[in-house]
């Protein structure tokens, strides 16, 4: 468990961290939910290894990925 110091900051875990993709300088809104608060970020990420997408696509992947998933794709015709 984590503790929330007296300015009400907590620390999110690395591991989780990698997993969203939030590194230093990502906005992140925090949401009430009936269980309790969710922490989200409005930054797109890469559906398949959770990298920040930099530029607009209309794929929610990245370029490796999206350059992974057209090879694939190529290869079944
Ligand atoms: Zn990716």
């Amino acid at each position: 468990m984590k503790k929330i110091d007296k300015l009400g900051r907590s620390v999110i875990p690395i591991d989780l961290r990698k997993k969203y993709g939030f590194t230093e300088g990502t906005k992140i809104e925090l949401l009430a939910m009936d269980e309790g608060i969710m922490v989200r970020s409005d930054e797109p990420l890469c559906k398949i290894c959770h990298e920040k997408i930099s530029e607009e696509s209309a794929f929610p992947l990245c370029k490796n990925c999206m350059a992974e998933v057209i090879k694939s794709y190529q290869g079944k015709k």
